[in-house]
């Protein structure tokens, strides 16, 4: 340990993050490990939290407040325009992030890059709150609501929500990986008809 920086404790020098970010909105990583004195990989370890907690949002080489973030205008996986309010975004390891017009297309994407991806942010369709979308519920096949992508995906913080919410709207709720299955094997199924 030498010097005042490097005997910061963590949760400093994630305040001291944050307290940059409000001021300047975005910062590279390479930026905070010159201020801060530590290696880039303490920074990625301290921000972590921070990228988990939904606080922020990591870009290439650096990261953003949530808030200020840009919303590209076109879903990352149908290429619809990305106006509506149920947003689902995907941060991938390499540290880069897709946007998608519903949860139906982060789900499908995420049937293919699963790998590679970091975490799911969804928003909660009752309170608009973004949550994790791994953690989360989803509602398929309940009454057209989103007006967007088919078969249509609600997503849910709270199981009991969801299964509450289906009893008024039909529908099946399942957990995320049990979801991601059902709308891929329903997008492929072209000639499984149930009509
Ligand atoms: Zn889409
Ligand atoms: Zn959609």
């Amino acid at each position: 340990m030498e010097g005042v920086q490097e005997s910061m404790m963590p949760y400093q020098r994630k305040e001291s993050v944050m307290h940059w970010l409000e001021k300047e909105k975005t910062l590279s990583i390479a930026t905070i490990s010159h201020r801060l004195g530590v290696s880039e990989m303490t920074v990625y370890r301290d921000i972590k939290p921070l990228v988990e907690k939904g606080d922020i949002a990591r870009t290439t080489g650096g990261i953003v407040l949530r808030e200020s973030e840009p919303t590209p205008d076109y879903c990352a996986y149908c290429l619809k325009v990305n106006n509506r309010i149920h947003q689902a975004q995907m941060l991938y390891g390499d540290q880069h992030i897709e946007y998608f017009c519903c949860p139906h297309c982060a789900l499908l994407r995420y049937h293919y890059q699963a790998e590679q991806v970091d975490q799911l942010i969804c928003q909660d369709f009752l309170k608009g709150t973004t949550i994790s979308g791994k953690n989360a519920f989803y509602l398929l096949g309940a009454d057209e609501l989103l007006g967007c992508c088919s078969p249509q995906v609600l997503v849910f913080e709270k199981k009991e929500q969801a299964e509450k919410f289906s009893m008024g709207f039909g529908g099946c709720v399942h957990s995320f990986h049990s979801a991601v299955r059902e709308v891929h094997r329903q997008m492929s199924g072209s000639c499984d008809c149930t009509e």
